[in-house]
């Protein structure tokens, strides 16, 4: 037990170096380049009812960044990720939880520092499922900024690898926090709408639906909401989304694992449509939901995974 017990997950359970701990147990030396350089990929995967949400499609994903950072001395594969997975569940018993996967590079054997040195760690952790926004905004929209930072740009920083070196985002924050917003929204130096701190974002416009192409992390929320428009016999694409177009949408709304989707009523207290979550935001919501109790979507949590 330690002081850090009275912050969010406290219940939870996590799995590093080979042993199950209490989540406020988890730590990583100050020597980790995970830490040093942000040399760390991750994913968040989600337990609703005791099953996660795309499981195989969120593997594959996890396992193309692990390949593109190049760790191979993580000594775990799928199979014993997700055993490690089921381990930690079991141990909570959570049967609604987010389920976090990070790789880090590890620590170099030399004062060198040398990447090539370092055995590669897996941090496995479940929380009891939180919703990152509140149920007051997904009933009504969140209010956006346009950030003036932009996001890092991709020739410099791959943000198809979901990773912590987030500084960008944190200077967004900032201008979001000053303006009485919670959320900003970055451009890439074209003026091209990217992402924000978590989230994909979609316009609306004239029917079709768009979501940036480019320079943005390839979430399985927006696969998801591009798949389930074809249901609605919506059009869905990825493209280049402007910022003006983005101002100009009939509805816009933000993906994530954390959050769902959730409706935008304004940019730069600008109401976005009519400033209410139009019908096809609410829609989709209520198709995206029930995914989650779509079998051919969702695999079972294995509980008796306890003495794994
Ligand atoms: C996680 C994340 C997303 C959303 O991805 P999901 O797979 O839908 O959760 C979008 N952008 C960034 C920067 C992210 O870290």
């Amino acid at each position: 037990m330690n002081d850090q017990d009275h912050s969010y997950g406290a219940e939870g359970i996590g799995y590093m170096d080979g042993e199950y701990m209490g989540f406020s147990d988890l730590r990583i030396p100050v020597t980790d380049l995970g830490f040093q350089l942000a040399d760390m990929c991750y994913d968040a995967i989600h337990v609703t009812d005791g099953r996660y949400f795309r499981l195989d499609d969120h593997m594959d994903r996890f396992e193309a960044f692990i390949a593109e950072r190049g760790y191979d001395s993580l000594g775990h594969d799928r199979e014993t990720m997700i055993r490690v997975m089921d381990g930690c569940m079991a141990r909570t018993g959570f049967r609604d939880a987010f389920l976090m996967l990070v790789a880090t590079r590890g620590v170099p054997t030399s004062a060198k520092k040398d990447l090539r040195t370092c055995r590669n760690r897996l941090i496995v952790w479940a929380m009891g499922y939180h919703t990152v926004v509140t149920d007051e905004e997904l009933e009504n929209g969140c209010n956006i900024i346009v950030a003036d930072t932009i996001r890092i740009p991709e020739q410099a920083v791959d943000p198809s690898i979901k990773n912590f070196g987030r500084l960008d985002f944190v200077r967004a924050m900032s201008e979001a926090y000053e303006k009485g917003s919670q959320y900003a929204v970055l451009l890439d130096g074209d003026g091209l709408v990217t992402e924000g701190r978590g989230w994909n974002i979609f316009a609306l416009t004239e029917g079709r639906l768009i979501s940036p192409e480019k320079g943005v992390l390839e979430g399985i929320t927006r696969r998801t909401v591009l798949e389930l428009s074809e249901q609605l016999n919506v059009e869905a694409t990825l493209g280049k989304l402007h910022v003006d177009a983005l101002r100009g949408a009939d509805e816009a709304f933000l993906t994530s694992t954390a959050g769902g989707i959730m409706p935008v009523r304004a940019i730069d207290d600008k109401p976005v449509g009519d400033g209410a979550p139009g019908p096809v935001t609410k829609r989709l919501t209520t198709l995206y939901w029930d995914l989650h109790k779509n079998p051919d979507y969702t695999t079972a949590v294995d509980y008796g995974a306890a003495d794994a």
